[in-house]
């Protein structure tokens, strides 16, 4: 069998494009390795989509993913190998031997955690060291946590954390926090919270788990041990785009280049969400993403002479 549409990645921006082209009548496969949801499963409050204000991102996504497969989207679980995207019709190819075709794909891979690729990082995960406070803040109860990152996760995620550490401590390499205005003014009103700027960890040390981590200081190059039994290191996300090198035209950082229909350089495939090249990764923006990419692939099935939609004219 062809899909019309395979959609890889099953975060809000795979599951909102798995509602619009299962709803619209198209043969829809959804490839996700584990649990739906992405990013949005580490998210423990949500209040910034539009009409869902503190739900977690546990019930959102179900309610997503509920909401593709009553409308006939299929779900696999498995993991893509390779793929190959050139031809007309675009094949698949996952780990475990199957082998998928469709006309058109869209890929929704979204982004992972970026390393500080500093000593010990490696050597303390899972015993201190952790990329999600959602999934690992409850093992801190009354411990000294250090975040690192001055972004919206690491700020919003020092004020979640305070729910069960005795002290965060926020460490940032500049003197500004990247983070929106009102996450700020939480994290920075918290009495547990204390932030130390213009810093940057050197290395991670413990035993058994993490006992302290070694900060320098940017303008001065002092160096100081900071005790902790936690470190989360929230510093941004890359794009998971690895294996779509020379399929796909990618920026310099590796996001996927795409135009205001989330049509990629490849003819038939699409992309959407944080993997996508663009100015504000929410949940609300996967979203549309997710609804236009399916939009454009039904488009493209049908041959479409729409005006909005020809020619790809604005790449960005
Ligand atoms: P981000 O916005 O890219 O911020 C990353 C932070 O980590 C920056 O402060 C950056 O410092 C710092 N950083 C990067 N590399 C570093 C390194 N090697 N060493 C030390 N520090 C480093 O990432 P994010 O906070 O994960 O957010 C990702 C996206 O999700 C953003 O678009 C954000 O708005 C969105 N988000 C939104 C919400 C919300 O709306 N409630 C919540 C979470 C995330 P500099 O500032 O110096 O570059």
């Amino acid at each position: 069998m062809t899909y019309d549409v395979v959609i890889l990645g099953g975060g809000p921006a795979g599951l909102t494009a798995g509602i619009y082209a299962s709803r619209a009548r198209l043969s829809t496969l959804l490839i996700e390795r584990a649990m739906p949801g992405g990013q949005l499963m580490m998210c423990e409050n949500i209040e910034n989509f539009p009409g869902y204000a503190g739900g977690s991102g546990i019930d959102l996504s179900t309610t997503m993913r509920e909401q593709a497969e009553k409308f006939g989207m299929e779900t696999l679980y498995a993991e893509v190998e390779r793929l190959d995207l050139l031809g007309i019709e675009k094949v698949i190819w996952t780990t475990d031997k199957q082998e998928i075709r469709t006309k058109t794909v869209i890929i929704c891979l979204g982004a992972k955690p970026r390393r500080l690729n500093v000593p010990g990082e490696a050597e303390f995960l899972g015993r201190g060291v952790s990329y999600c406070a959602v999934c690992d803040g409850a093992f801190f109860k009354d411990k000294r946590l250090v975040v690192v990152g001055g972004g919206d996760t690491a700020v919003e995620d020092s004020v979640f954390l305070t729910k069960y550490a005795s002290s965060v401590h926020l460490v940032h390499r500049r003197d500004k926090l990247r983070a929106q205005r009102i996450i700020q003014e939480r994290a920075l009103s918290n009495p547990v919270i204390k932030v130390t700027w213009n810093s940057i960890v050197k290395r991670i040390d413990g035993n058994e788990s993490v006992e302290h981590v070694i900060l320098e200081n940017v303008l001065t190059k002092q160096t100081t041990k900071l005790p902790a039994d936690g470190v989360f290191i929230l510093v941004g996300t890359e794009p998971n785009t690895k294996m779509l090198e020379g399929q796909v035209e990618l920026d310099e950082q590796g996001y996927i280049i795409t135009d205001e229909n989330m049509r990629t350089n490849v003819p038939g495939v699409f992309a959407a969400g944080d993997v996508r090249r663009k100015l504000l990764r929410q949940i609300v923006t996967a979203c549309a993403d997710g609804a236009i990419a399916a939009t454009a692939a039904e488009k493209y099935i049908e041959g479409s002479s729409d005006l909005a939609w020809q020619p790809r004219s604005n790449v960005i």
